[in-house]
C-alpha cells in the first residue's frame, strides 16, 4: 500500500504541536509495518534545513501562486521517511512558525498559502507531477489540509482520502470573498459543501468529503458529537456514522526514552527508578531550585493557551508551595498568562522555575526530572505529554477529559489492587478541581514504603508505542479503500 501523509508539520523538520509528533512518527511506523508512507509539508525553512537528501523533482503551476510551485524530495527525522517538500518561498520562506507571524498573528493569507498546500497535494496524489510514485491513499491531517477531499472528490481514478482531526477547535474559518478568491469549484458553495454559516470552512471540507474521517482519541470522538465540544460541526460529524471514529495516538519511543534519551543526565527504567533521581537534582539546579530530594517536584510544558487550564495552574501555585513543593514550567502562547508566569516566577523565586519559550531539549529533562506532570485541560484531542510523562515515571495529573481520559487510570482502591493505577484524574474543569487532585498526589507522594515509585514505575510500563494504533489506521485505510464515498 502507498500512502501519502500530508500534514502542515511534522517532527523533527518543524514542529508546533502534537500534530508534528504524530506526523513524524505514524509515517514512520506504517513504512516499520511495510507500507510504503511519504510524507508531504510545505517547504519551511526549517524543513529544507533539516530534510536530507534533498532535490527537485517536479514543477507544479497551480492556481493561486504567482510563481510554479517545485515539490522537493528528500528523508526526513532519524527514521528516514521520505518526504515530499511543497516549495512556494513567497508563501512558506518566512520566518516565525506555519502559522503566525513572529508577532503572534495569524498570517493573513493562510487560506491562500494552505489552499496552495492542498491543491500540490491533489496534482501529486493524482500523478499529475511525472514522478514513477502515486498513492494508493492520501492521509490528510487538521485543517491545513481539508480542501484535498474535496478537490479529489469527482476525479476519476482517484486515491482513497482518510481525513484526521488533531483539534475541532481550529477549523480553518474564512469570509465568503476568501471562496471566491481562491477560485474554488462553484459547486462547493453551500451547506453540503464548504460553506459553514455563510464562511468557509477547511476543516468542513476534510470532515464531510473524506472517504473516512478519524480523531486522535476515543473519548474525543465521542465528545465532538456533542454540542459542548462539537463547534456545530457535531451533526455533520453523527451524520458520518461508522466512517468516523478514535484512534488513540501512540508516543515514538525511540525519541522518548528515559534508558536512552541524550538529553538527560542520568538513564533510568522501570526496574531503575531510584535513577532517576540525579534528574530531578539537575533540574532544580537548572531552574535555581533548592536541590531538595523530599520536595514533591510538578512540572508543566505546552502551550499557554485557555485550552491547557494553564489558568488552573496559576490557581493552585500557591497550595503547592504551602505544602512544601516546587513547580518548573516550560511554554508560550497567551501573553497574559506569560505575564502571570513571570509574575509568580519573580515573587517566588525559590520555589518555581519559568522558561518561556519552545524548548526541545528542556521538555525531555522537565518529564525526566519532575515527580508529577500538570495536564488539567478543558479539552484534550489526546495530549502527549501525559504518556510522556507515563513513560518517564513522572506521574500525570489530568482532567478527565479526550485522550487524557483514554490515557490515565486514576489512582483509587480497585486500581491500585488491581496494579491499574497510573496517575490522579480529575472532573472539574476548576481551580478547586485540580487542587483536590494535587492533595490526593502530595498525600500519595509522601506515603512510606515506596508506594509512589510503584505508581510511577506502572505508568513507565504501560504500552503506548505506535504500533497498535498504526494497525488500527490500517484497518481504516483498508476500509477507504474497499468502500471509498462514492462520487454523487
Ligand atoms: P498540542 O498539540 O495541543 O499543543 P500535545 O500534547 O498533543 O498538545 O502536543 C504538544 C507537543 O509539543 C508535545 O510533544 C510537547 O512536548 C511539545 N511542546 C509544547 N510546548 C513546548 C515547548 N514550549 N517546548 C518544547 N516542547 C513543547
Amino acid at each position: 500500500m502507498k500512502i501519502l501523509f500530508c500534514s502542515s508539520e511534522a517532527a523533527p523538520l518543524i514542529k508546533t504541536g502534537g500534530l508534528a509528533d504524530v506526523a513524524g512518527s505514524l509515517p514512520a511506523t506504517l513504512r516499520e509495518l511495510g507500507k510504503d508512507c511519504r510524507l508531504a509539508i510545505p517547504a519551511y525553512p526549517e524543513a529544507v534545513e533539516r530534510s536530507r537528501s534533498l532535490e527537485t523533482v517536479a514543477r507544479l503551476e497551480l492556481p493561486g501562486s504567482r510563481e510554479a510551485v517545485q515539490i522537493l524530495q528528500g528523508l526526513s527525522g532519524p527514521h528516514e521517511v521520505p518526504v515530499y517538500l511543497m516549495d512556494a518561498p513567497h508563501y512558506f520562506q518566512r520566518p516565525g512558525n506555519p502559522y503566525l507571524s513572529p508577532l503572534g498573528i495569524s498570517w493573513p493569507d493562510n487560506a491562500d498559502r494552505y489552499a496552495l498546500f492542498c491543491r500540490a497535494i491533489v496534482q501529486l496524489a493524482m500523478g499529475r507531477c511525472g514522478l514513477d510514485w502515486r498513492p494508493d491513499l492520501v492521509h490528510t491531517n487538521d485543517w491545513q489540509t481539508g480542501l484535498v477531499a474535496p478537490l479529489m472528490r469527482d476525479l476519476p481514478a482517484r486515491p482513497a482520502c482518510v481525513f484526521t482531526i488533531h483539534n475541532l477547535a481550529y477549523q480553518g474559518l474564512f469570509d465568503r470573498s476568501t471562496f471566491n478568491r481562491l477560485q474554488l469549484p462553484r459547486r462547493l458553495w453551500g451547506m453540503d459543501g464548504l460553506e459553514f454559516h455563510g464562511q468557509l470552512s477547511f476543516i468542513k471540507g476534510g470532515i464531510a468529503f473524506a472517504d473516512r474521517v478519524t480523531t486522535v482519541s476515543p473519548t474525543y470522538a465521542e465528545e465532538i458529537k456533542g454540542p459542548a465540544l462539537g463547534y456545530g460541526l457535531e451533526g455533520l460529524l453523527r451524520h458520518r456514522g461508522d466512517h468516523f471514529l478514535g484512534i488513540l495516538n501512540g508516543i515514538d519511543y525511540q525519541v522518548w526514552d528515559p534508558a536512552n534519551d541524550p538529553c538527560i543526565v542520568q538513564p533510568y527504567s522501570a526496574d531503575r527508578f531510584a535513577d532517576k533521581l540525579p534528574n530531578k537534582r539537575a533540574l532544580q539546579r537548572e531552574f535555581e531550585l533548592p536541590e531538595e530530594t523530599s520536595s514533591m517536584l510538578f512540572g508543566y510544558i505546552g502551550r499557554l493557551v485557555d485550552q491547557k487550564g494553564v489558568d488552573l495552574i496559576l490557581q493552585v501555585i500557591p497550595g503547592i508551595l504551602d505544602a512544601g513543593g516546587q513547580i518548573v514550567t516550560l511554554g508560550s502562547g497567551d501573553a497574559e498568562l506569560e505575564r502571570a508566569l513571570r509574575k509568580l516566577n519573580t515573587s517566588y523565586h525559590s520555589r518555581i522555575g519559568v522558561s518561556i519559550g519552545y524548548d526541545e531539549g528542556l521538555s525531555h529533562r522537565i518529564e525526566a526530572g519532575c515527580d508529577a506532570f500538570l495536564m488539567p485541560s478543558r479539552f484534550e484531542p489526546c495530549g502527549l505529554n501525559q504518556m510522556y510523562s507515563l513513560r518517564y515515571g513522572s506521574v500525570p495529573i489530568v482532567r478527565r477529559t479526550g485522550g487524557l481520559a483514554d490515557s490515565v487510570c486514576d489512582v483509587g482502591a480497585e486500581s491500585l489492587s488491581d496494579g491499574s493505577a497510573t496517575g490522579f484524574v480529575f472532573e472539574r474543569a476548576d481551580g478547586e478541581g485540580l487542587w483536590h487532585a494535587i492533595e490526593r498526589a502530595l498525600d500519595f507522594y509522601h506515603l512510606p514504603g515506596g508506594e509512589w515509585a510503584r505508581l510511577a514505575s506502572t505508568g513507565m510500563r504501560q504500552d503506548f508505542s505506535w504500533e497498535s494504533s498504526a494497525a488500527h489506521y490500517l484497518e481504516v485505510y483498508e476500509s477507504a479503500l474497499q468502500a471509498p464515498l462514492e462520487t454523487p
